[in-house]
């Protein structure tokens, strides 16, 4: 017998749960329909890429890590590797503000630790007192236990409070946009935590990493970070190809409730689907209000995870009128500088064919939860800003050709100390509802390759219930 899965909310863990429980189906020969129901009238969630006028615009995620493999296995699948772009090796450095202006990010800082000792000697980031703090590191005495704490103790204790202040904060702040005072370590940067409790100090663990030679797999044949020809949503419009008819847009789920052995999935305008299982790839607080009546304890941890906000202004320029833009990816803000934006990305010296020749694509990230109140700003209130903004750090006094401003509400999930024993906590919760998984950015990891994996993870769990019982 035909047996049916729903899995709600179309992001990319939706999208990669259902194509992966279609490829699994198909493996098996196991009669299966999959319906993916969509909220909005997209799929793609954080993924959208507006292609105008030569211009590749990205409005939301623009980059994935190839050390994390999944999304780009998924690419694999679906046949996308000629599309697949890396970051152009030319432009990559990075800057950060400093005192109102730009100093390059010193080489071999990855992320939260230096690699190499003398960019930082060599850096005016830092005062002489703040390199010594830092460079003390492989000195201070190490924490051996799992505990979680906040990213900013954990910084100023291995570090000190500078490197926490003039770099990590805004490293780290344009990938949760949040506030490094309630980040978890664990959740957040758990690679980092593992190094010092192996290896005693972050300083001597990067620098042994990076004397191995390279090998295995995923990191060696791409660049850190990828795109695809024409951005980031070239992987969704193939996933959409692919699951076709199965996408129902306009779909809000409002409830499960269960029947028989499988589920009833309402949405808000009153549609019914009787399915033997359902995956949840909504957002937390989605999946709390879903779940409120048919597993309330389940839904009010979930319901705990908080949300930030954050809004990305895209401005094409003629690059003649523009004037010398600094020379990289581009230019991150940290909070103590207090400035209006969290990071400028310059879009197309970072991949290749963001902007007709002649012309140039840069992008502003704002908001977050260091800064909240600006998410209030009509879309013009916030162009302004921006362009006072670029003409304050880079000199820029041009209008732009055209600016695109897409708001990101409620959408970075905050993994704040003590995150992870909260989802262990959902997820046996979710293990208890028969024919029912969760999957998304609320969980373990917000990158794309971590939400691919979040789909893949929770297609698996369901479809092996449903092969034993079928
Ligand atoms: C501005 C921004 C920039 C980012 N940049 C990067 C980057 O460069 N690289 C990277 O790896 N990651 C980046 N991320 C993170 C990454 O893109 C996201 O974590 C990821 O795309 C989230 O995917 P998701 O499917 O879990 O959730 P979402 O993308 O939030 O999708 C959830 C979907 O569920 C739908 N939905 C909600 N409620 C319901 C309901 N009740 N019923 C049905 N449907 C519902 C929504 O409409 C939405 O389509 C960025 C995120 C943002 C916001």
């Amino acid at each position: 017998m035909r047996q049916r899965v729903a899995v709600v909310g179309g992001g990319i863990s939706g999208l990669a749960a259902a194509f992966r429980l279609r490829e699994l189906a198909a493996v098996r020969q196991l009669p299966l329909e999959v319906i993916v129901l969509e909220a909005g009238s997209r799929v793609g969630g954080a993924l959208h890429s507006i292609l105008r006028d030569g211009f590749v615009i990205e409005a939301g995620a623009d980059s994935l890590i190839s050390d994390k493999t999944d999304a780009l296995d998924l690419a694999g699948r679906l046949g996308l590797e000629p599309e697949i772009v890396g970051t152009l090796e030319a432009h990559r450095r990075a800057f950060v503000v400093h005192r109102g202006k730009l100093v390059e990010i010193p080489r071999g800082f990855s992320l939260l630790a230096p690699a190499a000792i003398i960019p930082i000697l060599d850096s005016e980031l830092f005062s002489l007192r703040g390199k010594l703090r830092m460079l003390a590191e492989p000195m201070v005495r190490a924490r051996r236990d799992e505990n979680d704490e906040s990213l900013a103790a954990f910084i100023r204790r291995r570090f000190g409070a500078e490197t926490l202040d003039r770099l990590v904060q805004p490293l780290a702040g344009g990938i949760y946009v949040g506030d490094p005072e309630t980040l978890s370590i664990q959740a957040c940067f758990a690679r980092f935590q593992k190094m010092e409790r192996e290896h005693g100090s972050l300083i001597r663990a990067l620098r042994m990493i990076r004397k191995k030679p390279a090998g295995g797999s995923g990191g060696v044949r791409w660049n850190l970070f990828l795109s695809f020809r024409d951005g980031m949503a070239t992987l969704v419009h193939a996933l959409e190809r692919s699951l076709g008819e199965s996408i129902s847009f306009g779909a809000e789920v409002a409830g499960i409730t269960r029947r028989d052995a499988g589920w009833i999935v309402t949405t808000r305008n009153g549609r019914a689907f009787e399915t033997d299982a359902v995956i949840c790839a909504a957002p937390a607080f989605a999946a709390a209000k879903i779940l409120r009546e048919t597993a309330p304890a389940l839904s009010r941890a979930l319901a705990e995870i908080e949300y930030a906000s954050s809004a990305t202004v895209n401005l094409a320029y003629d690059a003649a009128a523009a004037g010398e833009i600094p020379d990289g990816f581009g230019v991150l803000i940290p909070a103590i500088e207090r400035r209006r934006l969290i990071a400028i990305s310059f879009s197309s010296l970072k991949f290749l064919n963001r902007a007709p020749s002649g012309k140039i694509l840069m992008r502003a990230f704002l908001g977050g939860a260091l800064n909240p109140e600006i998410m209030r700003l009509e879309a013009s209130a916030m162009i302004d800003v921006v362009r006072e903004e670029l003409r304050d750090l880079l000199g820029i006094r041009a209008a732009p050709l055209f600016t695109h401003v897409w708001r990101w509400l409620d959408s970075m999930p905050q993994y704040k100390v003590g995150h992870l024993e909260r989802v262990a906590a959902i997820e046996r919760w979710a293990q208890e509802l028969p024919g029912f998984a969760l999957a998304g950015a609320a969980y373990r990891g917000v990158g794309i390759p971590d939400c691919v994996r979040s789909g893949n993870l929770a297609a698996e769990a369901i479809f092996s219930g449903l092969a034993s019982e079928g």
